[in-house]
């Protein structure tokens, strides 16, 4: 049987938390992180909710 290998960019929350998903699932994963630190928070900020109407 081969295994699967994946590779991850950025180690923020998601990246960990996907290959933890896919070791368990048999996958071989490597994380690749730019940044030479762990970032305090997140480098991006999303926001989902619809603008407040005036
Ligand atoms: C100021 C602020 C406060 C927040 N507070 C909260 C909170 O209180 N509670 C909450 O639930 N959420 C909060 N959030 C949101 C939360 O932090 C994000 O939703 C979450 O961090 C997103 O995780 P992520 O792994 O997708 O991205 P990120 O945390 O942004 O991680 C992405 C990683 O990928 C790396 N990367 C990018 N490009 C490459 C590349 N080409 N090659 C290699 N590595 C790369 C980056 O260096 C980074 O380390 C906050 C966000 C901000 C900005």
């Amino acid at each position: 049987m081969t295994t699967s290998r994946v590779l991850i960019s950025g180690a923020g929350v998601a990246g960990p938390a996907l290959a933890m998903g896919l070791r368990r699932r048999g996958f071989e994963v490597t994380i690749v992180e730019r940044a030479p630190h762990r970032a305090p928070a997140a480098t991006r900020w999303t926001c989902a909710a619809p603008a407040p109407k005036s």
